[in-house]
């Protein structure tokens, strides 16, 4: 049935952008309404494995994580935002831990990984499913308060008014003073459109971009997609499935047709992508059973402890198709995975549009055209919040 209504905030998107946005916005005061395109549970954002960065280890810092993202993107992340994100991460992962997630821990603190391109040990994770972790977390915490859900309901068009925006959500009309979209990146859909594999959700086709640029919205670096480097790539049942990058920090190597080391497992993602990339082009790399390219990661490096605490879910999907990747090795191709830029924010995610907020994957600069991994989910959380609390202040002024 159709509805019509009228909210100070009205969030777009269910995953861990939207919720966190939802959530700091009805904790702010603000009557609030979030639209997604599916069920609330279909995201991206819970399908995230690896982890969450933070600086929370004794040799690091907010400023050293900001380096290594500066060094990442290659010089082109807005580092306005970049200082934002560090130096909130830790009180971050503090809220997340109030609404519930328990991040594995070790030796009395955090279990700690080095990520790609970091330059200490700094990723966080629940196991290997933490962004299930998260999205249940905040999901709870919106469905336990006031706000007002509508599944099924994507964002048709956006329309300016007197006092806010009205939006066509599904058979809705809703007016908003202020509007949060969070409908994160279009990596499923460009890779229908190249024929290639994605490890995304088939919600991620970038629709809400195009209404935020057609109401004039300013965008950038949004030709930069993010290939996974290690996209599965055998069995049949693993292709498309991102093999999470905590297996090499815990120790697995890439490794070309004749057993050599060919690049810095761990360095930048856009580096090793492309290095894997250029070994099959070198004619060093191996076919799948179907004829596909590959490279060898070498997963039996990973002690059965790391294993058994940080990659069960992994585990679990491998075993399942046939092969233990603790005792043999598994192959890997890139895999288109995410957008890197986006619409333009300030530091309260404000986009150039007066009163329309942007958060978590469907916003630009905070990676510059190359982001780090375990870096998205922490943008969706501290952006999302800075989101939601001030789009809920302005509605309400
Ligand atoms: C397999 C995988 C593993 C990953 N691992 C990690 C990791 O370990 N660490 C990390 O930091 N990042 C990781 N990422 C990236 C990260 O998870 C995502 O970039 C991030 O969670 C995006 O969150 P989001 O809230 O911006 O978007 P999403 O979680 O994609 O949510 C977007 C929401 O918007 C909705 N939507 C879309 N279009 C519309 C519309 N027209 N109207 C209404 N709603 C709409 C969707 O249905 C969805 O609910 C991973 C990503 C994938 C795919």
């Amino acid at each position: 049935m159709s509805q019509n209504g009228n909210f100070d905030v009205l969030v777009i998107g269910s995953g861990a952008s939207g919720l966190a946005a939802a959530v700091s916005a009805e904790r702010s005061g603000a009557r609030v309404a979030l639209a997604t395109k599916g069920s609330i549970q279909s995201c991206n954002s819970a399908k995230a494995q690896g982890g969450i960065q933070a600086a929370f280890a004794a040799d690091d810092s907010p400023e050293q994580h900001a380096q290594d993202i500066w060094r990442s993107s290659h010089e082109t992340a807005d580092m306005r935002l970049v200082e934002v994100l560090t130096s909130e991460a830790p009180s971050a992962i503090h809220w997340l831990e109030e609404l519930g997630v328990e991040f594995t821990k070790e030796n009395g603190g955090y279990r700690l990984a080095r990520c790609g391109g970091a330059s200490a040990k700094r990723l966080l994770q629940v196991g290997d499913r933490t962004g299930h972790a998260i999205t249940v977390a905040l999901r709870d915490a919106a469905e336990a308060g006031g706000i007002t859900l509508f599944a099924k309901s994507p964002l048709a068009s956006l329309e300016q008014r007197e006092h806010g925006w009205r939006a066509r959500v599904g058979e809705h009309s809703l007016d908003a003073s202020t509007v949060i979209l969070a409908a994160g990146g279009r990596c499923y859909a460009e890779a229908e459109q190249r024929g290639e594999l994605s490890t995304n959700h088939p919600g991620a086709t970038g629709e809400v971009t195009r209404i935020a640029l057609d109401a004039g919205a300013e965008a950038r670096d949004l030709d930069a997609l993010q290939y996974h480097p290690n996209g599965g790539a055998w069995p049949e049942t693993m292709q498309g499935y991102s093999i999470p990058e905590t297996t090499r920090a815990y120790g697995a190597v890439l490794l070309n047709a004749d057993g050599e080391e060919f690049t810095d497992s761990l360095g930048p993602r856009d580096v090793v992508a492309q290095a894997i990339v250029d070994e099959v082009a070198k004619g060093k790399g191996v076919e799948t059973a179907d004829g596909r390219p590959a490279v060898y990661l070498d997963t039996t490096r990973i002690s059965e402890h790391d294993a058994e605490l940080s990659l069960p879910y992994m585990l679990r999907r491998y075993r399942a198709g046939g092969i233990d990747p603790l005792t043999e090795k598994i192959l890997t191709y890139p895999v288109l995975h995410y957008q890197n830029g986006g619409l333009v924010i300030d530091a309260d995610a404000e986009t150039t549009l007066e009163g329309v907020y942007a958060c978590g994957e469907i916003a630009g600069g905070t990676h510059g055209r190359n982001r780090m991994m375990g870096n998205s989910l922490l943008e969706c959380v501290v952006f999302g919040r800075r989101a939601g609390k001030a789009a809920a202040t302005k509605a309400r002024a």
